[in-house]
């Protein structure tokens, strides 16, 4: 490198400079001064960019001067707090009657730059929480709204439904028993398409509204597991629709099945006052749950003392393995031999939780072929829903549960901004 002077070419930074160094588009900085240790940037709209509603664009007359002039916090100037100033007129809009103007730097209503909502929207997306808040200085609550303007924006601007032919839907408990969320995945993306609160027949039917009537239509396949308020109104309304019950809860619904079993057998023991079967049995529960694969030594000893024992625990664990195995298949018609006979057995099994989920399963048969025939499950759906776990857990608390939608569709809806200038 040449030291200062010859060859490097500098240019200084003039008032006008001001907006290409922030980044401002059709804006133009007309002085940048110090206030209170902070950097004050008085701006105001380029000429293209003055008295627009905020809504639809369109150039409308004047109206008033507002409330003066208003402060949009920016993002830093080095270690230096940032703010943008200018005048905030109304316009009068043949539509939307008398509005704030819309400024270029600024979404509107927001009391931040644009730039600095995309940056914290970004944050919130692949940082924690404390990341942020120290990082930026506002408040947790601040980003979940921030979350919410800018998913907004992006929900406005591009249509999520286009294209879509194969969906999942599933439900999420946010808080146990209270709050639930319907969440619809693109199976093929993987992209989270929409979630809202309430798992009812509503919540799918407001889905469906948003749909319409021709990409309704257009849907091949649906993955989900057999509740009817899922189920029904996609049946009728989306006639090509080819429903199928998703693998991952026919095999919960068997280990659910095989837990109420270990849980009779246990109960006998204790009331018949076999102490030290009712421990062995208590400890068993992961071995019986896990895949055989993934069975640690001590586990495998415990599977191997259950089976010696020869309690229906161990048939119940067979049972549940064996619908596990159907899944596995080499080729369909291997998988409805294997789930003829799982049916045949568990019908006979004498073990009421698995005759039960016979039964349920002879009932869905079509949809459960339809899943083996297409080879569809709801595992990418799951891993939406992991996901959404995560970030609700990351603590945008209860307090403002839109914001977890908002925040859902920005990580998993493909919507996060990239950060500003890159
Ligand atoms: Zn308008």
């Amino acid at each position: 490198m040449k030291g200062s002077g010859g060859g490097v070419r500098k240019r200084s930074v003039g008032v006008r400079g001001w907006a290409r160094l922030l980044g401002l588009e059709k804006t133009v900085v007309e002085a940048v001064d110090e206030q209170d240790g902070a950097i004050v940037i008085s701006v105001r709209p380029s000429y293209s960019q003055r008295d627009r509603c905020p809504h639809c664009r369109r150039r409308c007359p004047g109206y008033d001067l507002g409330e003066g002039r208003r402060r949009w916090r920016a993002l830093d100037l080095g270690t230096t707090l940032c703010f943008l100033e200018a005048w905030a007129p109304r316009v009068l809009c043949q539509q939307h009657g008398v509005v704030v103007a819309a400024v270029p730097w600024a979404r509107h209503d927001a009391g931040f730059t644009r730039s600095f909502d995309d940056t914290a929207a970004w944050l919130a997306v692949n940082t924690s929480k404390a990341a942020i808040c120290q990082l930026l200085r506002i408040a947790w609550r601040t980003v979940g709204r921030i979350c919410k303007r800018v998913s907004a924006e992006a929900t406005a601007g591009r249509d999520l439904f286009c294209d879509l032919t194969k969906l999942g839907f599933d439900e999420i408990s946010i808080r146990k028993g209270q709050k639930y969320l319907t969440v619809v995945v693109d199976h093929h993306s993987g992209r989270l398409v929409w979630a809202a609160f309430g798992r009812d027949r509503k919540t799918v039917e407001k889905f469906l509204d948003l749909l319409g009537d021709e990409r309704c239509q257009q849907i091949r396949l649906v993955s989900c597991d057999d509740a009817d308020w899922i189920t029904r109104p996609i049946s009728e309304r989306c006639p090509n629709a080819v429903i199928c019950l998703d693998p991952w809860h026919i095999v919960k619904a068997a280990t659910d099945a095989l837990d109420d079993v270990r849980r009779q057998v246990w109960n006998e023991a204790r009331r018949s006052g076999n102490k030290q079967l009712a421990t062995q049995l208590k400890g068993a529960r992961f071995a019986l749950w896990k895949r055989p694969e993934n069975l640690t030594d001590r586990q495998q000893a415990k599977l191997a003392f259950i089976q010696k024992l020869n309690t229906p625990i161990y048939r119940a664990y067979l049972l549940k393995e064996q619908l596990r195995a159907i899944y596995h298949a080499a080729t369909i018609d291997d998988a409805l031999k294997l789930l003829d006979g799982w049916l045949k057995w568990a019908r006979r099994c004498r073990l009421e939780p698995f005759v039960k989920l016979a039964r349920r399963i002879t009932e869905q048969r079509v949809r459960v072929e339809a899943a083996l025939r297409h080879s569809l499950s709801n595992a990418r759906v799951e891993q939406v829903n992991t996901q959404i776990r995560l970030i609700i857990r990351r603590g945008f608390g209860y307090r403002s549960p839109e914001a977890v939608i908002a925040l859902a569709m920005l990580s998993l809806g493909g919507l996060c901004p990239s950060l500003p200038g890159r």
